[in-house]
């Protein structure tokens, strides 16, 4: 009798949780089941995943949430699963790190550094959305997953889907830096390194994702991989204390990260977790492949693609999907969408290491380095409550700083080498002092 109860309970439970029901399209609303599809059959707008906000207002408070896991699925209210059955790798929580030496250099009084650079298990905030997508993937039946990726995708989709026990067939372009490719293969998924920019994968991927019957995380998948990225809004959001920053910066690769972070705010607003406050929301591409920032600039409200060339490979995608909706969030918040150059992206990765100790990828540097821009061109208050987001680590794109760094000093293992290499990097020191001032 009782277990019977307790089983009857269960999926009450079960059926009262789920807070997620279709899909609707962004630019007509016409509503689908919420199956794998991403695309709205009339007017090709992509889809998004629809919650019952009544529903959450009731199930849902800060002490609940607190009482969750250490990961993003203290918040799988806000999150399309339906099942119990999560991939729970510890993916989430990341450190928001107040920032003391960084924001004296910028002259900024309270600045926050949201480092994703340490997310699990592959140190980048991609974590977050392969988390969602493939428990999803796994509710939906699928036993193959994939993804059209610029690097820190597959390093995630290959571990994830290799502790879930799915197989996995990534797509790189061939030209990715060796910690990225290194970093997928240990998984020992099948990896296609395609020979063109990842534009060209994303268009290969599509066919396949037609033709295969794969879970693509980042295509067919992509309503549910998407909201994976709202976490980063809400960890901020309570890690402040349950409130909201006043401006965040962060990177544009197809500018899904951007736009979900402000869904997250909003939602959080909506079912009465914080109080409702504007938050500027600003942008940071590299030059090389700034076709949202170009936009911006121009005062546009649509996106001219353009070819990437640029080191910042991981934010290298020259046909934005999310691109118009990126801008829309900037200019309706009152942000700004910036790009850098190449050697100001490796500046960026440097005064972030040299200020915080936190050593990340070339995304980290051209947001470091946009911060910066922002700052000197007044774009951001110094009395702001700032928040940048840190997406991936340095120790995979190690060809960037490469010759930017130094050398170690080689020394004999005796007293008097180390005392004579002393004396010289003193004297190195000062001179390159000397020319600073100059
Ligand atoms: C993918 C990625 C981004 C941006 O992602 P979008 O959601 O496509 O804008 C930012 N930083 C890093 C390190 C990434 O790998």
């Amino acid at each position: 009798m009782m277990t019977l109860a307790t089983e009857k309970q269960k999926h009450q439970t079960q059926a009262t949780t789920a807070t997620f029901s279709t899909l609707k399209c962004k630019e007509c609303g016409a509503e689908y089941e919420p199956v794998a599809t991403h695309v709205c059959e009339i007017c090709f707008g992509p889809l998004e995943v629809v919650y019952d906000y009544e529903a959450l207002r009731s199930q849902v408070t800060r002490e609940s949430i607190e009482k969750g896991p250490n990961s993003i699925w203290r918040y799988r209210s806000f999150l399309p699963v339906a099942t119990d059955n999560l991939i729970d790798v510890g993916t989430g929580m990341t450190p928001l790190v107040k920032s003391n030496r960084l924001a004296r250099r910028l002259g900024l009084k309270k600045l926050y550094i949201k480092n994703d650079a340490v997310n699990m298990p592959t140190l980048s905030f991609k974590d977050r959305v392969v988390s969602v997508a493939l428990t999803r993937a796994r509710e939906l039946g699928f036993t193959t997953v994939s993804c059209a990726s610029t690097g820190n995708l597959a390093n995630s989709t290959a571990a994830i889907a290799a502790h879930a026990g799915l197989d996995c067939c990534v797509f790189i372009p061939a030209d990715l830096e060796a910690g990225k490719v290194l970093g997928t293969l240990i998984y020992s998924p099948t990896v296609m390194a395609v020979q063109g920019n990842y534009d060209q994968v994303n268009r290969l991927c599509c066919e396949v994702a037609n033709t295969h019957g794969w879970g693509f995380v980042n295509i067919n998948l992509r309503p549910y991989y998407s909201e994976g990225s709202k976490t980063l809004g809400y960890e901020v959001a309570e890690q402040l204390g349950w409130q909201l920053p006043d401006h965040i910066v962060a990177p544009l690769a197809s500018g899904s990260l951007f736009t979900k972070i402000y869904k997250g705010f909003q939602e959080f607003i909506k079912v009465g977790l914080v109080e409702d406050k504007k938050v500027r929301f600003s942008g940071a591409q590299a030059e090389g492949c700034s076709p949202i920032a170009t936009a911006f600039r121009e005062g546009r409200d649509f996106v001219t693609p353009v070819k990437p060339n640029t080191l910042a490979k991981s934010i290298a995608i020259g046909n934005p999907a999310d691109g118009i909706y990126a801008l829309e969030v900037a200019r309706k918040t009152g942000g700004n969408i910036e790009s850098v150059t190449d050697a100001e992206i490796i500046e960026g990765i440097k005064l972030l290491a040299e200020t915080e100790g936190i050593f990340t990828e070339t995304a980290g540097g051209t947001t470091i380095a946009v911060l910066k821009k922002l700052v000197e061109a007044g774009k951001i208050d110094p009395d702001e409550t700032t928040v940048v987001y840190i997406t991936g680590n340095g120790l995979k794109t190690q060809e960037a700083v490469q010759g930017y760094i130094g050398e170690p000093l080689t020394i004999e293992p005796k007293l008097d080498s180390f005392e004579r290499a002393l004396e010289r990097s003193r004297i190195l020191d000062r001179l390159e002092w000397q020319q600073t001032v100059v």
